[in-house]
Formats: structure tokens, C-alpha cells, sequence
């Protein structure tokens, strides 16, 4: 178990998200993960909206916390997206997503789950490989490497990844991809959330139609 965490004044007038302790509204539905056996009670929760508030958050976490966690979708099994009595950073307010068609590709911030991802991606025709249940988060479940309908032809999420912006555990914001910190990028690709705190990812995108098929019922992306 940690000890109090204390926000200083200057950040607690800049950060865009919430900081939510134990007493505050909403806090025990903002500590709760997809899987309901897990009940840990972090000392501060840290709901960022933009990459500042995390790197804010890091730079509190690394200095007083007992340990940091992050929640992108909640749903891990293990819960390790939530914290005892450490500070709990979560993603979930993130939900930024641009398509850009021309190109077929999709950024998308950590907070974002897969429905929301796909139907932005579906306006224009476009998916990628994602999970088969819509509330998982893209961020898990992209650092974990990424199985779904799609992977047949296109492979894993990971194979379809091309840029994650990372907060690092010393503050910085830093891109990774084969370009830039390609050793990085590399191990961003399946190797969960140990390397630092991905706040948007960029993804390969491919045209799908609508596919129907299965006994007596339709889907979008399946097939
Ligand atoms: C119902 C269900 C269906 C699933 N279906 C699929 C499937 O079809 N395909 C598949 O491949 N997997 C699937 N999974 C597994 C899923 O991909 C993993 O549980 C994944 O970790 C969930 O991601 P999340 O962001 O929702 O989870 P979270 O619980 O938020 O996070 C999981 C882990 O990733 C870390 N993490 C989360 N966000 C970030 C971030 N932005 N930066 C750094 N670390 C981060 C967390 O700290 C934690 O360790 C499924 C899981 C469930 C429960």
C-alpha cells in the first residue's frame, strides 16, 4: 500500500483531466476494471485528457507514488490497470481519432476502445485487425500484440502498427517507429505496457466491405 499523494498547486491548476482521490465523486466507478473480482483502491486517480496531464502525472507518480499503473480499456484480466494505494493513470477520456483515407491510416488515442475505433474507420471504409469484443481498449490489447477477424489476411494489430507516441518514465514525449526508436518501437510491438505509457497510436488501415456471413446473421468486419 502507498502513502498520500500530494498534487502541487501548479499542477492542479493546469491539468485539463480530473484527479479523482478515495471521498471524490465517481471514484469507485473510475478504480472499477472489466473484471469485477478485482477491487484495488488506488491512492490518486489521474484521469488525463491530453499528453501534458500525463506527463504530469508521471512526473507525481514517479516522485510520491508506490507504484503507477495504467488503464487504457480496463480490460485486462489481471487488473493491472489499476493500482493498491499507488496512482492509477487513466486514459480513458482520451478518445481522439483521426482517419485519413487518402493515405488509409488511423490515429488513435489511448483511451479509444475498438467500437469507437472501427466506426470511425467504417465512415470510410476502412478497418484494421482489432478485438473481436468492442469495449476492449486498442492500447492493451495493441501492446499485447493484437489477435481479431481480420488477422487472416492482414495479420496481427502489431503488424498493422506504424507510430506510438510514448510518455517515457522520465516525462519525455518521444515517437516510436521504424524510423525513430525503432529498438523501442520494436519492443512496443508485444511487449505490454513496460515501456512507458503510449498516448496515441498510428495504424495501417484496409478498405472492407460489409461481409455476411455465419448461420442466419450479418456482421460488419467478420469473415
Ligand atoms: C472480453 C475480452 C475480449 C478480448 N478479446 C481480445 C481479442 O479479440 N484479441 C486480442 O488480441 N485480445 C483480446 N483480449 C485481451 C485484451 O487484448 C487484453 O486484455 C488487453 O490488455 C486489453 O487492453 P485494455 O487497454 O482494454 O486493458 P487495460 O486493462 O487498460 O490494460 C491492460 C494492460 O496494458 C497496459 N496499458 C493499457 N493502456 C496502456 C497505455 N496506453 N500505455 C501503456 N500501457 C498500457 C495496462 O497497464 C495493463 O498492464 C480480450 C480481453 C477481454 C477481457
Amino acid at each position: 500500500m502507498g502513502g498520500v499523494i500530494t498534487v502541487p498547486e501548479q499542477v492542479r491548476t493546469s491539468f485539463t483531466g480530473d484527479l479523482v482521490g478515495a471521498g471524490d465523486p465517481g471514484y469507485d466507478q473510475f478504480r472499477r476494471v472489466h473484471n469485477g473480482l478485482i477491487d484495488k483502491r488506488p491512492e490518486l486517480i489521474a484521469r488525463c485528457l491530453t499528453v501534458p496531464d500525463i506527463v504530469d502525472a508521471v512526473k507525481i507518480g514517479r516522485e510520491q507514488a508506490s507504484e503507477i499503473s495504467v488503464r487504457g480499456g480496463g480490460h485486462g484480466v489481471a487488473g493491472l490497470a489499476v493500482t493498491d494505494g499507488g496512482l492509477m493513470i487513466d486514459l480513458a477520456l482520451m478518445k481522439g481519432i483521426k482517419v485519413d483515407p487518402r493515405k488509409r491510416t488511423v490515429w488513435a488515442q489511448g483511451g479509444v476502445t475498438w467500437n469507437e475505433f472501427n466506426r470511425a474507420a467504417a465512415c470510410h471504409g476502412l478497418a484494421t485487425t482489432g478485438g473481436v469484443v468492442s469495449t476492449t481498449g486498442i492500447a492493451g490489447l495493441t501492446l499485447g500484440g493484437g489477435e481479431g477477424w481480420l488477422m487472416g489476411k492482414y495479420g496481427l494489430t502489431i503488424d498493422n502498427l506504424l507510430a506510438v507516441e510514448v510518455v517515457t518514465a522520465a516525462g519525455e514525449v518521444i515517437t516510436a517507429s521504424t524510423e525513430e526508436n525503432p529498438e523501442l518501437f520494436w519492443a512496443l510491438r508485444g511487449g505490454g505496457g513496460n515501456f512507458g505509457i503510449a498516448t496515441s497510436f498510428e495504424y495501417q488501415a484496409h478498405p472492407v466491405p460489409t461481409v455476411y456471413g455465419g448461420p442466419g446473421f450479418s456482421q460488419r468486419f467478420g469473415g
